[in-house]
């Protein structure tokens, strides 16, 4: 029995009945690491001693008869921007090359508590910036689906790591669609929680009031498993909220009289007819399965993607302000004094992506600019907030391509980064509106590279979310 294929509920029924060890389970993955990952490039760090210490751990407590979470011993990759106590934690930035946090994220405790074995860091785009992975200071990571071609971004390690078996699940952060976008490209599941469902303490903030850590898993029963383990109020986060609780028992019921709307602007010229063919192949499936879909209006999201990038700009040139070669992180050799310490350490430490995205950032909230761009920006995500809660009155999900295509060749993408941008089109209004999405596979384009479909639902909807996407996970799958 090959463990590295199984889904973790499988894994976990193995562990429970003891058919296997915690060890066993861990050693497996950590084999399929290093046969797979020098080609696939997802993790910066596997921390193999770690893993082992916490599977040899939780098999003494079985031995013990002690009463266990239902999911320990699964073993788990972290993306390399969320932090763990003494693990280097990279951000994929050579300004944080050597940086070891002295405590985990708030995230991170609880697959702990759980019980979970950690595996390793997984790649990014630096900081988070970027759709492809790319921007990675350290290494370029490839799809397991297809060896040319990125898994997507950031998040790319992660999506790429749990595609190739090597990671039952990972974890991700998502701040305009970088756990939605590796999982469409790599053909996982991934879900982005409602802003304030789940702690953001510990993840390294790139733009605070967008971003979420979020889960990339086998199957949507998974990545449901692990959402409830990360979910719940934090006092250490601000913007954390006591959510009204969420039943996931409710998965695997069907999904008669869902109301889904299909919003006219994420099924345009920008969508590939391959992928624009799968989504409306999956909205098909899901009215054969007794759900009612239709198109809908939402202007405002023309707005979204300069909205976006715009505030997450913004924010980021405030949040990695805090890098500047005194406190932690790279400090560059000499410099002569204070502004030529922060000028080297910064100058070498960013790269071009991040460096484009503070200039942006501190232009548009310069006197002069910040009534133009920024307040600006802010009115559109108001606008944006106020379409999605009238449309989700109506409806009970929002369905739409995750990517206007599968993913790109390596190296290829357009060097203009405006286009880049434009990928993002269908992941950035749920962040900007602070709703719940997942990414599900939903077909294959005719380079055989798989599709996602993106349902975004009301605050808190996770669990119907995830229902709808497994009726389409067990249509579309077989
Ligand atoms: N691709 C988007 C960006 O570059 C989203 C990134 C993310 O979600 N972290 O900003």
């Amino acid at each position: 029995m090959n463990l590295t294929q199984l889904s973790m509920t499988e894994l976990a029924s193995l562990l429970q009945t003891r058919k296997i060890s915690a060890m066993e389970a861990a050693e497996a993955y950590l084999a399929q690491i290093r046969e797979k990952d020098g080609e696939i490039g997802a993790y910066l760090t596997v921390t193999e001693k770690i893993a082992l210490q916490q599977a040899q751990k939780t098999d003494r407590q079985r031995a013990a008869g002690e009463e266990l979470p239902r999911f320990v011993g699964i073993p788990a990759a972290v993306k390399d921007n969320i932090c763990t106590k003494g693990i280097r934690t990279t951000c994929a930035s050579r300004i944080l090359e050597n940086f070891v946090p002295p405590y985990d994220a708030a995230v991170v405790e609880r697959l702990l508590e759980n019980g979970i074995a950690i595996l390793g860091k997984t790649n990014l785009d630096e900081f988070g910036m970027g759709s492809t992975t790319e921007n990675s200071a350290f290494r370029i990571t490839h799809n397991p689906c297809a060896l040319d071609r990125v898994p997507g971004g950031s998040s790319g390690g992660s999506a790429a790591a749990v595609a190739a078996g090597m990671a039952p699940f990972a974890l991700g952060s998502d701040t305009g669609g970088s756990v939605r976008l590796p999982a469409s490209h790599c053909g996982v599941v991934g879900v982005k929680p409602t802003y304030g469902a789940v702690s953001r303490w510990g993840l390294v903030a790139f733009a605070s009031s967008l971003e979420q850590v979020g889960v990339l898993a086998r199957t949507v029963p998974d990545a449901a498993a692990v959402l409830d383990m990360i979910v719940g109020y934090d006092r250490r986060d601000a913007t954390s909220r006591r959510s009204p609780g969420m039943d996931f028992s409710q998965i695997g019921q069907d999904v008669k009289a869902l109301r889904i709307a299909m919003p006219r602007e994420l099924f345009g010229v920008e969508i590939t007819r391959p992928v624009r063919e799968a989504v409306e192949r999956a909205a098909s499936v899901l009215e054969r399965c007794g759900a009612a879909a239709e198109f809908v209006d939402m202007p405002s999201l023309r707005y979204a993607l300069p909205a976006y990038y715009m505030i997450s700009s913004a924010e980021s040139s405030s949040n990695l302000a805090r890098f500047d070669g005194v406190r932690y992180g790279r400090r560059a050799a000499g410099y002569t004094d204070m502004d030529s310490l922060y000028e080297r350490s910064r100058g070498e430490g960013f790269g071009r992506e991040v460096k484009r995205r503070l200039l942006l950032g501190s232009f548009v909230l310069s006197a002069g600019y910040y009534d133009g761009y920024y307040r600006n920006a802010l009115r559109a995500r108001e606008k944006i907030r106020r379409e999605f809660a009238a449309v989700l009155e109506q409806y009970d999900v929002i369905l739409s391509p995750v990517s206007p295509d599968t993913a790109p060749r390596i190296g290829k993408r357009d060097p203009d980064p405006v286009r880049q941008y434009q990928e993002d089109l269908c992941t950035v209004p749920a962040n900007l509106a602070g709703l719940p999405a997942v990414s599900v596979p939903c077909g294959r384009g005719p380079d055989g590279l798989p599709i996602g479909a993106q349902l975004v639902g009301k605050p808190f909807s996770e669990p119907l979310l995830l229902r709808a996407a497994a009726v389409l996970e067990r249509e579309v799958r077989g």
